[in-house]
């Protein structure tokens, strides 16, 4: 096998008629929410300021989730709840925030 090939991105594909093997670069996943699993819609063009929101955990969490942290970031900063309150998922996040 060529160097090349040897790739972990590389995949080893059998032709159905030919019986021959061609090699085909595997596609990247798709971004998706840490929390929700949602699909994140970012765009593949383009340099990578344009490609994802500039909010905080942009390309990370969805709108709606990375609302939802900053949500709990504001009760954690007015003592309304602990941090050790905030379920494990959601935690990382605000930690983040809180720094
Ligand atoms: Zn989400």
């Amino acid at each position: 096998m060529l160097p090349r090939f040897r790739s972990k991105s590389i995949r080893k594909v059998q032709k159905k008629i030919s019986g021959t093997f061609r090699y085909v670069r595997r596609k990247g996943r798709t971004a998706c929410c840490a929390l929700c699993g949602i699909k994140l819609n970012l765009r593949r063009d383009g340099a990578k300021s344009k490609r994802i929101p500039s909010r905080p955990f942009g390309g990370v969490l969805c709108a709606r989730c990375s609302f939802d942290v900053m949500k709990l970031v504001g009760k954690v900063r007015g003592a309304y709840i602990k941090l050790e309150d905030i379920d494990m998922k959601r935690r990382k996040f605000v930690g983040q925030m809180m720094k």
